[in-house]
């Protein structure tokens, strides 16, 4: 196998008298009644819970997973043998060496070769470096799980059953729209999906329900917010955004119309929705410790490294060792609010070149996908994205011989857009972010012998992202 370095391991305790398994069993169906109980008794025991106990749980339902992978899906079971892993004889994560598993391979092996038993459902990511989508299965009951989680999370924020919602979470093979369904289940809060519609209709049919609280992507809620300043607004408890990142500044816009907070969340398709969520003090994510074992491998000397997470209570698809391709570090420092669980820095950035923007998650194939067929332009191209005006803006640069040209080649692009990518041009007509080609003077992109094909100019303070 590979690297047999022990990384933090779980600490042994001195209760070495009883047998390890059987403690973590007993800690687990104690995890599983409080998951059960009313959000607020969870709360309230979990932070009584301490952190060894936690550890103990997550190694027993570590060492379950990886024999579950290892026995029943077909691409866990041909790396570890080509790898000679044994999976019995691996008590941490940091003992796999320099194995993980990546986007690349959930889709080049199909999400079929993860599956470890029976799917009720899947989800998709949309848009990432690749024109190919990412499917993730998941059975009724993890998602119960996972909106039981979520509702400990939202009632610590101060949610409680005579709470109004009202979500324009995009329902189209997101995971977030169906795990905030579940957990709003939990709280018995009133609950109407909108679904993500333009911000003008949202806002005319919301008058009928009064909301108090409402969830949306964060570039769809600044949009709404402005809105709701020139139109009027209403008592709010709280706004919560999830799926993409959002500046300082755009959320402080948003809190001065409502007078109320903007939470985010932390999250991906591929990890059920939420890792992480933040409190009212609104400094990075607290994270979901009893479904994921978190590690940071690689850390460069402020303790920032890319998040690589392992699921330890999936049965239908558990990933070991996922890549998340973002950048942050793990907070071991209790969090001033008292929650029990620990955090996830604010993410500093992706480790590959895809964005997250009002456009969408885009990467570099949605630019040259743009530019197919449109011609008077050179070879080279380059993509900016910027905030201006409280909305990020999308340059696509491109060599021109003739500048004159220009808004030919952007109505052409344009036209692309509209035809081959219906969710961003759905953004583009609410006017979550503005387009436009520029145009550059032929061998003026290229300084280097790699050109970046997309940029992000933003200054982004915190930021949440997720997928899908
Ligand atoms: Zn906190």
């Amino acid at each position: 196998m590979g690297a047999k370095r022990r990384k933090e391991p779980f600490p042994n305790h001195r209760l070495t008298f009883i047998d390890f398994s059987m403690l973590a069993n007993i800690i687990e169906q104690i995890e599983r009644v409080l998951l059960h109980m009313e959000p607020q008794h969870s709360v309230a025991f979990l932070n009584l819970s301490p952190q060894w106990a936690i550890e103990k749980m997550q190694r027993a339902r570590f060492q379950r997973t990886l024999r579950l992978a290892a026995e029943r899906s077909t691409f866990y079971c041909e790396e570890f043998k080509r790898r000679g892993i044994n999976p019995r004889r691996i008590e941490h994560p940091s003992e796999l060496g320099d194995f993980y598993t990546t986007g690349e391979d959930l889709r080049s092996h199909g999400a079929e070769a993860f599956l470890t038993g029976h799917a009720d459902t899947a989800f998709e990511t949309t848009g990432t470096t690749s024109p190919v989508p990412k499917r993730v299965f998941f059975s009724i009951a993890e998602l119960l799980e996972m909106g039981r989680a979520s509702a400990i999370g939202l009632y610590h924020l101060g949610m409680r059953r005579e709470d109004r919602v009202l979500s324009a979470y995009d329902c189209s093979f997101w995971v977030s729209p169906a795990v905030l369904r579940m957990g709003l289940q939990y709280l018995k809060c009133f609950h109407v999906e909108a679904g993500k519609i333009s911000p003008p209709e949202f806002y005319a049919r919301a008058c009928h329900y009064k909301p108090n609280v409402i969830f949306g992507e964060p570039s769809w809620i600044v949009r709404f917010s402005e809105l709701a300043r020139e139109r009027g607004t209403w008592p709010m408890k709280l706004l919560f955004g999830g799926g993409e990142n959002i500046s300082e500044q755009a959320r402080d816009a948003v809190e001065q119309v409502w007078g109320a907070p903007l939470y985010l969340s932390y999250g991906q398709t591929e990890s059920f929705g939420t890792l992480g969520a933040e409190c009212e003090r609104k400094d990075g994510y607290h994270r979901n410790d009893l479904f994921f074992y978190f590690e940071t491998p690689e850390v460069d000397s402020e303790g920032y490294g890319e998040l690589v997470y392992t699921t330890l209570a999936r049965d239908v698809m558990p990933l070991i060792r996922y890549r998340s391709t973002d950048l942050t570090a793990l907070v071991e420092e209790p969090c001033p609010c008292g929650l029990f669980a620990r955090r996830i820095a604010k993410i500093r950035a992706r480790t590959d070149e895809m964005v997250v923007c009002g456009m969408g998650n885009v990467g570099p194939w949605v630019f040259a996908e743009l530019l197919r067929g449109v011609n008077d332009h050179g070879a080279d191209w380059q993509a900016v994205v910027k905030h201006d005006g409280g909305k990020d803006v999308v340059e696509l640069c491109l060599e021109l011989n003739d500048a004159g040209h220009q808004s030919e080649v952007e109505q052409a692009v344009l036209v692309s857009l509209r035809e081959r990518f219906t969710d961003f041009w759905k953004n583009y007509e609410m006017k979550l972010h503005d387009f436009r080609v520029v145009a550059c003077e032929p061998g003026s992109l290229r300084n280097g012998r790699k050109l970046k094909l997309v940029v992000d100019q933003r200054q982004m303070g915190r930021g949440a992202r997720s997928e899908g």
